[in-house]
């Protein structure tokens, strides 16, 4: 028998009741982009859950993708069958012999939506419970923590059985807490530090600065294919490519070598906060840890924050690197963050950046500069593209471009 549909369960949404219809869409709509790399199928919600109807796709591979998406709790692939008695007997009787491995113990749990249907639950538990014994003499039933639950719901347009459950990834389904941006270099941390916050529901948008020709189209590249990895979890992802070159030129032939660094950052942050106001986002997200390097000191922070009064969320502000690593491991973006592509920092940084810079002297610093100009032409040279999930044609074309 082929499973039909999968049935999906929401997680903490639940609780917020003014909001629900608005949460579910955002989570229907997010579902819809993770599995649009299988074509058939097809996904709707209700208040209560949300349904993908499989059209013939592999349900194991569509489970992998479910699993990812937050805001979902967990879920269960079900058989659709016609609602007859005859049919359900000889259904429960099928999925019994494929499932049943000696010793293993089993309960119905019949449930009628539908009060027109000839058996209410309990004639349900008896009569499906008398098949499946017909078809496998040996097997016990238990009614508590039974290993093969099969749940038979009768509803008015069909009947539906499930016994396996899958855990969702809880958390907030991504944009019903409201839109950030998120600074993606290509390194290790802001891809986590973008994970963490679409676990908690923030709709993100990555804003990579790129310094061509110092920086190289493979380092473009690998921030896409990082955003490319965050789609998994909430569905498609804008990149926005902000030009800025003529900045990193420009602080670099007016302002002193121990100030590079504190200078770019302020800049990245302005422009940010600039596109963030332009595209309705709440808030700044970026990969800073304390500590990690020169720009991550408390001094630092402070400096560079001082160009904005926008909140800056850090999602792994307090953790160590191994920390971060372990999730960069675990949501798959360790390996493309370590390709050796330099950017924009790495190459303009000085070998010495100031640990402790002065809010004062960068300033100073700027008045060098045409800061509103370069900031604004930042802005106007920004290219968004959409980064939706990778479906396996894209992996192999990537694969045969890496080959050539
Ligand atoms: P990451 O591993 O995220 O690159 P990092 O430890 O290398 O972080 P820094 O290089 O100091 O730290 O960068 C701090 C943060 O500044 C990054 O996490 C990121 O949010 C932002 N950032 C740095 N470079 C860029 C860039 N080229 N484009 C966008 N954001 C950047
Ligand atoms: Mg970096």
């Amino acid at each position: 028998m082929q499973y039909s549909e999968i049935m999906i369960r929401y997680g903490e949404l639940s609780t917020k009741h003014k909001n629900r219809m608005r949460f579910i869409n955002k989570l229907r709509n997010n579902i819809s982009d993770v599995l649009s790399i299988y074509p058939q199928v097809k996904v709707t919600a209700d208040r209560d859950r949300a349904h993908a109807y499989l059209n013939g796709a592999d349900y194991t591979a569509v489970a992998e993708s479910l699993k990812q998406v937050f805001g979902i709790q967990n879920f269960s692939p079900v058989y659709k069958v016609e609602k007859s008695v005859e049919v359900l007997k000889s259904a429960v009787q099928e999925i019994m012999k494929e499932t049943y491995k000696e010793g293993m113990t089993f309960k119905i749990t019949g449930k009628r939506s539908d009060h027109t249907f000839e058996l209410d639950s309990r004639e349900l538990n008896q009569t499906l419970g008398s098949a499946v014994f017909k078809a496998i003499p040996n097997v016990k039933a238990q009614m508590k923590n039974p290993d093969i639950n099969l749940q038979v719901e009768i509803r008015e347009e069909a009947a539906y059985i499930s016994y396996e459950t899958f855990r969702g990834a809880g958390g907030l389904p991504v944009g019903s807490s409201g839109k950030g941006m998120l600074m993606l270099s290509g390194g290790i941390d802001s891809p986590v530090a973008g994970y963490l916050a679409l676990k908690r529901g923030v709709d993100i948008e990555a804003v990579h600065f790129a310094s061509p020709p110092y920086t190289s189209p493979g380092a473009l590249k690998k921030a896409q294919d990082l955003t490319r990895k965050l789609t998994k979890f909430g569905g498609n992802i804008q990149f926005i490519e902000v030009p800025f070159t003529e900045i990193q030129e420009e602080i670099k032939a007016k302002a002193p070598e121990a100030y590079l660094m504190t200078l770019t950052r302020r800049f990245m942050m302005r422009i940010t906060d600039r596109i963030r106001e332009v595209r309705n986002g709440l808030v700044i997200i970026n990969g800073e840890s304390l500590g990690q390097v020169a720009s991550q000191t408390l001094e630092s922070m402070q400096t560079i924050n001082a160009v904005t009064s926008t909140p800056v969320i850090r999602p792994v502000v307090t953790m160590d690197k191994l920390e971060i690593i372990d999730i960069a491991q675990a949501i798959d973006t360790f390996d493309i963050s370590i390709q050796p592509f330099e950017d924009c920092c790495t190459i303009f940084a000085p070998d010495r950046p100031k640990t402790n810079p002065k809010i004062k002297n960068a300033e100073q610093y700027e008045k060098r500069m045409d800061v509103k100009g370069l900031v604004e032409r930042a802005v106007a040279g920004i290219m968004i593209t959409e980064i939706t999930p990778q479906t396996e044609k894209d992996e192999v074309d990537d694969l045969i471009d890496n080959l050539l």
